[in-house]
């Protein structure tokens, strides 16, 4: 199986190819230097992503909090994440960093506050 994943670590955005099968890379190309063929690989085998959403505050209409994942999740999860933070509804006050989300979906990974609210 190949592979084109376009690299998102820096703006030179360099087209690189990975191949391999069963979670194993073979090659790598065209990457422009080793963070590139690093981030490539990772996202052949395992890709992940940070989840940027927003949840409801409790009695402000107006206003949503903005959340996101601690670390990058697992790409095949991001769905099932947003379902879960979609019936989310906060109590301000709420400071940045706090958790909103424990463990999101079983990942390990907390879902948290980037603003005071
Ligand atoms: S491979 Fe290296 S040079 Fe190319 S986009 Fe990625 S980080 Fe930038």
């Amino acid at each position: 199986m190949e592979k084109l994943i376009i690299c998102t670590v820096c703006p030179r955005g360099c087209r690189i190819t990975v191949s391999g099968d069963n979670g194993v890379v073979n090659s790598v190309e065209g990457y422009g230097c080793i963070r590139g063929k690093t981030y490539a690989s990772n996202e052949f085998i395992s890709p992940v992503r940070i989840l940027t959403t927003t949840v409801k505050v409790e009695g402000l209409d107006n206003e949503l909090l903005p959340v996101r994942s601690a670390k990058p999740l697992p790409k095949d999860k991001i769905f099932d994440c947003i379902d879960v933070i979609k019936g989310v509804t906060v109590k301000a006050p709420i400071n940045r960093y706090d958790v909103i989300v424990k463990d999101i979906c079983g990942t390990g990974i907390d879902m948290v506050a980037t603003k005071n609210i």
